[in-house]
């Protein structure tokens, strides 16, 4: 019998996708890719599916589907289409595990999807807990399915709970390296162009989170995120700024000792630890030689020349479907800014006035976070195409 752990890699083409594939591939004793996805990139999802071999290759633009169909076809691979595709694919008998490494709103569907089929979820889509982080909570409640972050500061924070009683946690310190816009002054950041933001001093991100590290905004989505992820109330979590990103982040207990977790920044760690819910496996990561390590520094964000961070608490405090107005103007502006049709602090704007313009939703069903999204989105695009 084949006791290999069933996984699917939704997202398959991308940054942490394709790590995800690398470790499975790592590790045929244990792990077995059965289903991959991707967006638009059809010929990388071929040649993935061509050396990993799953059973089904989902792409979600359906006018791609021919080709796909038409290069598996003959390697037995079966291949599917669309959004309902997507979300279905990851219910199949034959996965156990889902790793969610699609980018922004996109992973929302697919995630409700797999929780409810009571799949394990390795989450890497940080959107998702953003969008609807107290929806999921509530359908996890019902579930059989355990959420194992990815991101590596959520990562860092689970290992540093391991044996501890949440009830003693003081604080979640969460570290962020600052971006490429650390030092700059904030007339200079106000002419950054794409290419500047995408020059990530330490990590090899996809390009809508690494402008979103130039930003700051992806921190403000890691607090709300582990606010959903490990229930702890807004005020207690706190951003730090610690450009060396070795420090993944930290967790303060009541009687005031601090557990940090340290590596290099390498995002195949995390995921590997939530690939084996929780455990290790040899030498995924290099070492961290602390001999060689010069200095580990930290300072104050700065809240005025990255505003975007000041949104975390005003999503949290408000709540509704505040963070989901918040994430879906951030994905057009980010989209948008990536092109060069708007300016670095115009993201921050576009944002400012979807939360004015978008009703406010206190209590948010699903469908009401559809339309808030798609709502949100079309503001924002007429802000856009006005300018
Ligand atoms: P990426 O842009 O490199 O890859 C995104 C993947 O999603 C691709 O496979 C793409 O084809 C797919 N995709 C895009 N739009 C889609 C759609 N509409 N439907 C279905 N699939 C779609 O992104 P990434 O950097 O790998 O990030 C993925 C997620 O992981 C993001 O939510 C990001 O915030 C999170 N994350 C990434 C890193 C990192 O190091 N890259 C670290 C922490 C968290
Ligand atoms: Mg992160």
């Amino acid at each position: 019998m084949d006791n290999r752990k069933k996984i699917a890699v939704i997202g398959a083409t991308g940054s942490i996708g394709t790590q995800t594939l690398d470790i499975i591939a790592g590790h045929p004793d244990i792990y077995r890719a059965t289903v991959i996805s991707a967006g638009s990139k059809v010929d990388r999802l071929i040649e993935l599916a061509r050396r990993h071999r799953p059973q089904l290759a989902v792409i979600a633009d359906t006018a791609l589907y021919a080709r796909l169909r038409e290069a598996l076809a003959p390697l037995g691979i079966e291949t599917a289409a669309g959004p309902e595709a997507l979300a279905a694919a990851v219910t199949r008998d034959d996965v156990d595990t889902v790793v969610t490494a699609t980018v922004g709103y996109s992973g929302l569907v697919p995630t409700v999807s797999a929780i409810r089929a009571g799949k394990d979820i390795a989450l890497a889509n940080k959107e998702t807990l953003v969008v609807a982080g107290e929806y999921i909570n509530r359908l996890l409640e019902d579930s059989a399915s355990k959420v194992y972050p990815v991101d590596s500061e959520h990562s860092a924070i689970y290992q540093c709970l391991v044996g501890e009683d949440p009830a003693s946690v003081r604080r979640l310190i969460i570290t962020a390296s600052g971006g490429p816009f650390r030092q700059w002054a904030r007339g200079r950041i106000a002419t950054a162009k794409a290419c500047d933001a995408l020059k990530h001093p330490n990590w090899s991100m996809g390009a809508k989170i690494t402008v979103d590290s130039a930003t700051m905004m992806n921190k403000a989505f890691e607090i709300i995120e582990a606010r959903w992820l490990f229930g702890v109330d807004a005020s207690a979590i706190e951003a730090v700024v610690h450009p060396q990103s070795i420090i993944h982040s930290m967790v303060e207990f009541r009687d005031g000792a601090i557990k940090a977790q340290l590596g290099c920044p390498d995002m195949k760690l995390p995921i590997a630890y939530a690939l084996g819910e929780a455990g290790r496996l040899d030498g995924v990561e290099a070492p961290l030689t602390l001999d060689r390590l010069a200095t580990l520094t930290f300072e104050k964000p700065d809240y005025e020349r990255f505003p975007c961070l000041t949104l975390a608490r005003h999503a949290l405090d408000r709540g509704g479907n505040t963070a989901c107005i918040i994430n879906a103007a951030n994905e057009i502006a980010v989209a948008a800014f990536l092109r060069d049709r708007i300016g670095f602090y115009d993201i921050y704007d576009l944002i400012e006035k979807s939360l004015g313009h978008i009703p406010f939703i206190a209590e948010p069903s699903f469908d009401d976070y559809v339309t808030t999204n798609s709502e949100t989105r079309a503001y924002a695009e007429s802000l856009i195409n006005v300018n």
